[in-house]
């Protein structure tokens, strides 16, 4: 089976304050040493080289930071070690750090895809969260990347920001829609401990507008006029919080819904080869220091046992909107695992008499009317 290769750049200029990633601010001279070291641990892993990688994903943090010239040799490394056939090659970027030189050189280096961190078409918005660029600049990063020859951009909205009205979500919704992205990713925000808006929620504080914050009903209802727009305007709704034109799916994201193989490098990353999980150390330094001394940057290495493959057929699967098919989940789990397989049985005919998920010969799914819930769902299901 394909690879899929995901480069973590755990960087950005400044923090967002609802993130809640490993990313921080650092700086500048620690970006051509972290991209060396992701190189190198590229040509030293023990990939065969037959082995064909189909899609390439840098996210982070903020990719598009890094020199182009650094963007390059670490996908001339994967060419030293892998196949790479027919590859989808995204590059996550924020609007502002786009010029029209930067686009052209991701293109030769090749890139083929710019995920967009739009998130909102709203200046006060994206003041309110700390982001650095305005909705200007998110017309403008287009520009540049449809001027270089991108036929293939991914846009990112949030759904919940401070400050979000119905009016401001759809002016949001009508910038997006007016640029056309051949991809679109809607996300709800998170309320935790992790980021520093999640946390002045939890404590009712006001200086990063958390008292902005739409309540829970206005956000699933802007998420709900979201699918129905995308949905006027020929978006295909495949997955939870992700939407495209015909034949534009994130190849690279469905690895992860579908529990395909694909290798995590930098720090921080996450890499699943079908029998076992693993991360690499989260911490940027820490990560330089272990290659600089040839030494692994593994940790949390751990099998996954049939019971938790299981579950992550269900919580994985399930987002996507097509469902699972109940009749392999039996086939390559219900000898090994047919308690489990029974106790989910009942928990989804449960689900199923409240309506949260439909049924069509042997394919689940969730209700897609009922989208906005899906946590709650996954947490009634697997307990
Ligand atoms: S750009 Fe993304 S990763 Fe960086 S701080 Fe903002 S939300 Fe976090």
């Amino acid at each position: 089976m394909s690879l899929g290769i995901y480069i973590q750049v755990p960087f950005c200029q400044t923090k967002c304050t609802y993130c809640n990633f490993h990313t921080g601010v650092v700086s500048r001279d620690r970006y051509q040493p972290y991209g060396e070291a992701l190189c190198r641990e590229i040509l030293e892993s023990v990939a065969p080289l037959a082995q064909v990688v189909d899609t390439v994903y840098f996210g982070g943090g903020t990719p598009s930071l890094l020199d182009p010239a650094s963007l390059l040799q670490i996908l001339d490394s994967m060419r030293r070690v892998y196949a790479m056939d027919s590859v989808e090659a995204t590059l996550e970027a924020d609007p502002e750090t786009i010029t029209p030189e930067k686009a052209s050189a991701w293109l030769a280096a090749g890139f083929n895809r710019l995920s967009l961190g739009a998130q909102s078409f709203s200046d006060l918005e994206l003041r309110s969260a700390g982001r650095m660029h305005r909705s200007a600049d998110i017309d403008r990063a287009v520009q540049f990347a449809r001027a270089a020859g991108f036929r293939n951009i991914s846009m990112d909205l949030i759904a919940g920001l401070p400050h979000q009205t119905r009016e401001t979500w759809d002016a949001s919704l009508d910038g997006l829609l007016r640029i056309r992205p051949e991809h679109v990713s809607i996300y709800m925000l998170e309320i935790d401990e992790v980021s520093r808006l999640g946390r002045e929620a939890l404590a009712r504080g006001s200086r990063y507008g958390a008292r902005e914050i739409p309540d829970d009903d206005a956000i699933a209802e802007f998420y709900e006029r979201a699918c129905v727009r995308l949905d006027a305007h020929g978006y295909e709704h495949y997955e939870i919080s992700n939407w495209a034109l015909p034949g534009r799916r994130s190849r690279h994201n469905l690895k992860y819904w579908r529990r395909e193989p694909y290798i995590g490098v930098g720090a921080g990353a996450h890499s699943f080869d079908g029998n076992t999980r693993w991360a690499n150390v989260h911490d940027p330094a820490r990560y330089v220091a272990l290659i600089e001394q040839d030494a692994s940057t593994r940790e949390q290495i751990e099998a996954v046992s049939p019971s938790q493959a299981l579950e992550e057929e269900f919580f994985l699967g399930l987002r996507q909107l097509e469902g699972i098919d109940l009749a392999r989940i039996e086939r390559d789990y219900g000898a090994e695992l047919p308690q489990q397989v029974e106790a989910l049985s009942g928990r989804i005919a449960g689900l199923h008499s409240q309506g949260l998920v439909e049924r069509e010969g042997t394919r689940l799914r969730l209700a897609p009317t009922r989208l906005s819930v899906s946590s709650e769902v996954f947490v009634e299901l697997l307990g």
